[in-house]
Order: C-alpha cells, then structure tokens, then sequence
C-alpha cells in the first residue's frame, strides 16, 4: 500500500543519499562572522530576529580572540554580517585588525544601507571606501512600496540616498576596489526569479530614475527560519512553502552550497556551518562540547559532515541560494 509524507516532512539528509550525494565540509575560505544582532531595523523577512532592542553583540574581548585565531589561521575571505555589523562598537578595530595581519584578505561588509544615514554613523560610508570593503547591501526590490512592505516605512528612500552615497564614494562602478552588490530576497512564499535576469531590470530603473550604478545582484531564497518562518506560520503557509522547496529540490546545486567552506561564527565565538544553522542553535560540536573558534584549525574541519535539516532545503531549490546568490 502506498503511505503519503506530506513533503514538508521529506527528510534532507535522505534526499542527499536518495541522488547519491555527500556534503561534508571541504578546504576553509571564508570566515563568515556574525557581530550580533543589534539592528536599526525589524524587517520581515529576518533569519536573525535582529533589531533595535537585540542586546546580543560582539564584545572586545571577542573581537580579539578572533584576530589572535586569524594570525595563526588567515582565512581568504571575511565576511562581516548582524545584526548591522557597523554598529558593533568594535566593528573597525576588528577591520583594522585583519588588514593589519593581512592586506590581501578581501573584508566584506553585509550592510542595510540605512545605516549610512542613521544619526552617529555618518563615518560608515567614508570607513568602508577607505579601507576598500566589498559592500553586499539588502535591496529587496527596485519599487519603493516592496522595500519599505519588508522593511518598514522610509527605508526605501533612505536606501536610495546611500546607494547614491557609495557611488559617490566611487563604490558600484565596476572598480575592483570599491566592489557594491545588492541583494534581492523575495517578499513572501515563493522563489526568486532569475537573477540575471532581474539584474537587468534592477539596473535599468535603478539608472533610469535614481542614477545609481552597482555590480551584481544576488538573488536569494528565504529560509524558513526564524522571523520568516514565524511569518509563514502566521500566515498558514509553512507547509506550503516548504512543499515548494523540497519540490524545487535540484541536486546540482550542492556543490556550490556555501557550507562546504565558510565558517559561521556567532557574537559569543561559537561556530556553525552557516548563519542558518547559527539561529537554530546547530553547533558545531565535539561531542557535547559545543565549540568555539578558538577551538579548531582549518584542517580539524576538513571533511566534516555538515548538519542539516529542513531549512537546507531552502538553498537547495530551484537555482540555489548563497550568501553570493544562485548556485546553479
Ligand atoms: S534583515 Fe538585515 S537589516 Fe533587516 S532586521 Fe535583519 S539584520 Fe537588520
Ligand atoms: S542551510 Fe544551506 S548553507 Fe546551511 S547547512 Fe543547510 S544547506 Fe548548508
């Protein structure tokens, strides 16, 4: 007799072995570091349920334990994200401190853009083209209703005047040392539409009415994790969304997905496979020691299974999602 799963009970792990496929961590590249989740906003769509009122952020002490960490262990590529990293009061001697023990690594700065005009942060543009970060800024759509639906009234206006502030800065205008991405996200339950495609119509309208430039967009899926998955089940649409995904599935995509070589580290230290896996408390462990970063080397984390669930079927559908945009 034939049992029905509802496909939002359809196990990742299983569907790995079902297309005969492994996913375990391979050579470190990237140190993806999360410097809390203090936020000047409250978007909807949030996995980090980060806002104005969050009290969980980076301290000194922390910041140095990791720059100790970096001196033995210099990583390709950091990556800075929150929360609104910038308003980590560390933020810059954490910056300063990696260019300092190495002036190749490449420094990226996840930012809202409307941090750049919030009252006290008027250095962050200024600090980002001098010390020549890549931005990656959130810029779910190129329409003011969408961005602020998601977002919260005047963000769109607000993001438009940094956007123009960056390029100003000589950020998005395909100089390799002042590199701006945008990244699109979509406002609800469903998957984003081709990034190459929509790259076009970002850069068309955002030229057309506001003369702003920027690189590449990114376009990602929303996992169902926490403000967004609260969201969904609000609305009745988590096992909906979560068929979409698991239909979606497309085994090509694995291979690029960013857990095989960056590392997420939280505001304590403590290490993940990825930011996702960082809201939900899957720790990187020996044992049931849940470790730090100060605790492993780059090569303790080679070939190490990587923990998933669910929500990994939101990388994994349809052209994949990643901190750098589609996969596949
Ligand atoms: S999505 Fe980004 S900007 Fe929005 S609340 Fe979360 S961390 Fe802040
Ligand atoms: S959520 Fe995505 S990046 Fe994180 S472990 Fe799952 S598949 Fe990998």
């Amino acid at each position: 007799m034939q049992t029905f799963q509802s496909q939002a009970q359809v196990d990742f792990t299983e569907t790995l072995s079902r297309h005969k496929i492994e996913l375990s961590r391979e050579t470190l590249d990237t140190l993806q570091i999360n410097l809390g989740k203090l936020c000047n906003l409250t978007c909807s769509h949030c996995h980090v349920n980060a806002g104005p009122k969050r009290k969980e952020i980076m301290t000194e002490s922390t910041v140095y334990k990791i720059l100790d960490w970096f001196t033995k262990h210099p990583t390709k590529i950091v990556d800075l994200t929150g929360g609104a990293p910038e308003m980590n009061p560390h933020f810059r001697t954490l910056v300063d401190g990696l260019i300092s023990l190495n002036s190749e690594v490449k420094i990226i700065d996840r930012c809202n853009l409307v941090i750049l005009n919030e009252p006290g942060y008027e250095w962050v543009g200024e600090f980002l083209a001098s010390r020549n970060l890549e931005v990656v800024a959130s810029m779910p759509c190129y329409t003011e209703d969408n961005v602020n639906a998601q977002r919260g009234n005047g963000v769109f206006d607000r993001s438009i005047s940094a956007l123009q502030e960056l390029n100003q800065l000589g950020f998005g205008l395909d100089d390799p040392r002042h590199p701006l991405h945008l990244v699109y996200n979509p406002g609800g339950a469903w998957l984003p539409p081709e990034q190459s495609k929509l790259e076009q119509d970002y850069k068309r309208e955002l030229k057309k009415h506001f003369d702003i430039s920027f690189d590449r967009l990114y376009a990602l899926t929303n996992l169902p994790v926490s403000r967004f998955a609260s969201y969904l089940r609000r609305n009745g649409e988590y096992d909906e969304y979560m068929e979409l995904l698991v239909n979606a599935f497309n085994p090509s995509t694995v291979n690029g997905l960013m857990c095989r070589n960056t590392l997420s580290v939280d505001w304590t230290g403590q290490i993940y496979d990825c930011d996702f896996n960082q809201m939900l408390r899957l720790h990187i462990k020996d044992g049931t020691e849940k470790l730090s970063l100060w605790g492993i080397t780059p090569e303790d984390l080679a070939e190490r299974a990587i923990q998933t669930a669910q929500h990994c079927f939101g990388c994994t559908a349809g052209c994949g999602s990643s901190c750098g945009g589609t996969l596949a």
